[in-house]
């Protein structure tokens, strides 16, 4: 076991050392190690008594934002308060050290940056900043807090229309920005490293795909099967952060 992680860290840190472009694509699996929990992980955490498309959701937030707000706010104030852990660090040390040009992640929780991550391409969006619905006025997270009203719904201080984490809902489509240079580092990278993601949620698992199909490499570090193992030439899918510290200590 001890020995098979080796060898595929050895492989994998190969593999970026021989990669003039190297572009990482994360998901929930990097940030369980911080606490927070894989919403399609059932019974753990804020999602265990709520079905998420019920409830995070385009519709339920313009249907009813004080359900939206009651169910979102405690999963705000929970992220707010988490640590990066060492495998955001070891992408940080990675890009610092130039063998990676960026991070492509689905996670809302801003912890590649936090970890220091300079390039970060958060297809998601983040729970950084809210925004009203109807005048576009930004909100900090850090300043949400007096925006409620006493039906707990979070209103623009200027024009007092709802206002939305800039995270990405079931049943909205991904900001074109991000998804667009996303698109045009998987096009453009040697190696695609994956990371805490299970490959199945569109758009962005099309990403592997358009870069196997620009004849990069691919590399999974993630525990459970995901559609491109076949495809892979290093699968690890053990602890994510001994693994990543592994591959590290191998550069
Ligand atoms: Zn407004």
């Amino acid at each position: 076991m001890a020995r098979e992680v080796a060898t595929q860290a050895e492989h994998l840190a190969n593999l970026i050392r021989e990669s003039s472009c190297t572009v990482a694509l994360t998901g929930a699996g990097i940030s369980v190690p911080s606490g927070i929990p894989d919403f399609r992980t059932p019974g753990k955490g804020l999602w265990e008594r709520v079905d998420p498309m019920e409830v995070a959701h385009i519709e339920a937030f313009r249907r009813d934002p004080a359900r939206f707000w009651s169910f979102y706010r405690p999963r705000l104030e929970a992220l707010s308060g988490v640590e990066p852990n060492p495998a955001h660090a070891a992408l940080a040390e990675l890009e610092r050290r130039g063998l990676l040009e960026a991070v492509i992640t689905q996670n809302i929780d801003t912890l590649h940056s936090q970890a220091g991550s300079e390039r970060v391409i958060e297809v998601h969006g983040s729970i950084r900043t809210a925004r009203c619905q109807y005048c576009g006025g930004e909100f900090a997270l850090a300043d949400l807090g007096p925006l409620f009203d006493h039906a707990g719904v979070a209103v623009c201080s200027d024009c007092r229309g709802p206002v939305k984490p800039d995270v990405v809902l079931f049943g909205e489509l991904l900001p074109g920005a991000a998804m667009a240079e996303a698109e045009a580092l998987a096009n453009r990278c040697e190696l695609m490293l994956c990371v805490g993601s299970s490959l199945e949620v569109y758009p962005v698992a099309g990403l592997p795909s358009l870069a196997l199909g620009r004849g990069a490499r691919l590399a999974i570090v993630t525990k459970g099967p995901t559609p491109y193992d076949a495809e892979a030439m290093v699968r690890m899918d053990g602890d994510v952060v001994g693994e990543l510290e592994a591959v590290l200590a191998r550069l």
